[in-house]
């Protein structure tokens, strides 16, 4: 794989800016969710269930958008650095391919599934 040309890294740039701003507002949103169950709210068993798994389900949400927040913002930093698109791990080229579906991508494809790999 060649390094991205200055054209894909713009592209790259206007997808990540793109990204976080969407998933700042994702964040917000999540958090709204995870608030909204209040103890003392007069609602019945049921619906306070529901309210709770609602809850539950946003905040597993948010965590996921944070994560990925952040791997945005660490993508965004590297383009500044002229690092982007190269793996943490091994340093190579990522695919423009996978970047194209994950500008965030911090590794290339082989090690994201070593990591997956040793984690399960
Ligand atoms: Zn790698």
């Amino acid at each position: 794989m060649d390094d991205l040309n200055p054209q894909q890294l713009a592209e790259f740039r206007q997808d990540l800016l793109e990204l976080q701003r969407s998933l700042n507002e994702a964040v917000s949103l999540a958090r709204e969710g995870a608030r909204t169950v209040e103890l003392d709210q007069p609602i019945g068993r049921l619906s306070r269930m529901d309210a709770i798994q609602n809850q539950q389900i946003a905040k597993a949400g948010l965590r996921n958008q944070q994560i990925r927040l952040r791997q945005v913002e660490a993508a965004l930093i590297a383009l500044n650095n002229g690092e982007y698109g190269l793996c943490k791990i091994c340093e190579l080229n990522i695919a423009y391919r996978r970047l194209k579906a994950r500008p965030e991508s911090p590794l290339c494809l082989e090690c994201a599934e070593e990591m997956e790999q040793s984690r399960s």
